[in-house]
């Protein structure tokens, strides 16, 4: 049976939230002087959620709620020194070389050559075309989506544009909001590879699912196995 396979790309095929943390720590010993880790992370976030329709995800939404944070823990008192070493933190994780999850090229070629794969990523349109080109994962799938959100609606939408039978369209990734939830409440089925951290902004709670539209795996490896499984149940 020939699916359509969509993954997800940071923490899906390649490491992302870790970059993320290690350079929200060295933020965090910077701002030092001025905030408790503790409460300067909390203020990231509150702070990355405000901006989120107005900068969506990615590094530079990151750099410039980063930025906001720091002013407001320091009272305005930040340096623009201080500004400035935040700036060149995220042009950092904006120019860090890609690294893929183990067994990311050896389990898409091989899941290619039965099934159609394609990319459902979300964030900074540059950015995330610059990775996927450094990654070298392009030609390996027949479509690359780079959408603004992850919601009922985006997959809908590309559902139709690409003509997919929502009974033969799998998405596999990380976050249970932006890559499982909507999908299986389209009815199409979903593969989740939980990542060594997860951002939280991208938090769910998944439940029980139906093992038949929705299954848990432990690597990319075990992802043809895990669609085996999932359509013998679902069509006995
Ligand atoms: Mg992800």
């Amino acid at each position: 049976m020939s699916l359509t396979i969509a993954f997800d790309a940071d923490d899906t095929l390649w490491h992302n939230e870790t970059l993320f943390a290690v350079t929200s720590e060295q933020i965090s010993a910077l701002l030092a002087p001025y905030a408790e880790p503790e409460s300067l992370h909390r203020r990231l976030i509150e702070t990355e959620r405000r901006n989120l329709r107005l900068f969506g995800y990615g590094v530079k939404g990151f750099t410039l709620s980063m930025i906001e944070s720091a002013i407001e823990v320091s009272d305005g008192k930040v340096s623009a020194g201080e500004i400035q070493t935040i700036l060149e933190a995220g042009k950092r994780l904006l120019a860090h070389p890609i690294e893929l999850l183990p067994g990311v090229r050896a389990a898409l070629e091989d899941l290619g050559r039965h099934h159609n794969l394609m990319m459902i990523t979300k964030g900074d349109l540059f950015h995330q075309e610059s990775r996927i080109a450094m990654s070298g994962l392009g030609e390996l799938f027949s479509a690359v989506e780079i959408v603004s959100e992850k919601n009922q609606e985006t997959y809908r939408r590309i559902v139709r544009r690409y003509h997919l039978d929502l009974d033969r369209f799998v998405m596999v990734g990380n976050s249970v909001k932006s890559d499982i939830l909507p999908v299986l409440e389209i009815g199409a089925r979903a593969i989740h590879i939980p990542y060594e951290i997860t951002w939280e902004l991208e938090m769910a709670e998944l439940g029980q699912p139906d093992p038949g539209r929705c299954r848990l795996c432990a690597s990319i490896g075990e992802v043809d196995q895990a669609i085996r499984a999932m359509f013998q149940l679902s069509s006995t």
